[in-house]
């Protein structure tokens, strides 16, 4: 076998908890893991997520971006029907644009250096609960983009928190506009019956951890908590990688990176 071919497969067996985590977990929600990206992050050395310079071993930021992190203060819910939102920093600087490329640019990979940002807020902030469950995206969308980014993220934190996974525990009835095409009340009722969920008797007396990647008005969030609660649910926690201002802008565009797949296609959530 030649060298870099032997070098694939056998990283590629390393990765192997990844893929099997998204085929058996999400089996209906994720598409099959885009080898040719599982591929390129195994041959790669250890880069930064956000701008690919060199980094140590483990390390998911070089210094210079991960000077731009500001880690998320919590805040009580604004309202009664938001459930209250954890959230690992601001969507600001290398934060925002991992988030963009795990999303836009065909990079699957960077859920799980996201996944270990999610992680760590969430032990942080002592998060219990009984199920972990990603907001889901509608069929469409999911083809589209080939898998959910929420799904990922939800796989990559329910093991190392022990908590189970109910990854197609929501779904999504319609499919709904961009979210930050809207505006803030229209965001509202764009989403409010968007939601309900599979297998209530699953959810029945069930605290859940909903698992998003970014929250800017939270209508996403609310909606699914309302889903999650008409289903028994005793208490619904959100649990997201940033938390953006209202007024943010989440589609600017971005420049490929090296191993990017695609350039960012000027999307948003
Ligand atoms: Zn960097």
């Amino acid at each position: 076998m030649p060298l870099v071919l032997r070098a694939l497969s056998t990283r590629a067996l390393a990765l192997q908890p990844l893929a099997v985590r998204a085929l058996s977990t999400c089996a209906l929600t994720v598409q099959p893991p885009d080898l040719r990206a599982l591929a390129i992050g195994a041959l790669s050395p250890p880069a930064c997520a956000a701008c690919d310079a060199p980094v140590p071993a483990r390390a998911d930021l070089c210094t210079a971006c991960a000077a731009t992190v500001r880690r998320d203060t919590p805040t009580p819910p604004r309202c009664p029907d938001h459930p209250p939102l954890i959230a690992h920093a601001l969507f600001q600087g290398a934060v925002a644009r991992v988030i963009r490329r795990f999303k836009y640019t065909s990079r699957p990979d960077l859920a799980r250096p996201l996944g270990r940002m999610l992680l760590q807020a969430a032990r942080d902030a002592c998060v219990h609960a009984d199920l972990v469950l990603p907001v889901p995206l509608h069929p469409g969308r999911l083809a589209e983009r080939g898998y959910n980014q929420a799904a990922l993220l939800a796989a990559e934190i329910a093991s190392p928190l022990r908590i189970p996974l109910l990854a197609r525990g929501l779904a999504r009835l319609r499919p709904t506009p961009h979210q930050a095409r809207l505006a803030r009340l229209d965001r509202f009722s764009n989403v409010s019956d968007a939601f309900r969920a599979r297998w209530p008797a699953r959810i029945q007396g069930r605290a859940v951890l909903l698992v998003d990647d970014v929250a800017t008005t939270g209508a996403t969030l609310a909606a699914c908590a309302s889903a999650l609660h008409r289903a028994g649910a005793t208490a619904v926690t959100a649990l997201v990688i940033a938390r953006a201002h209202e007024e943010a802008t989440l589609d600017l565009p971005i420049p490929p990176g090296p191993n990017d797949l695609r350039s960012s296609l000027n999307r948003i959530p």
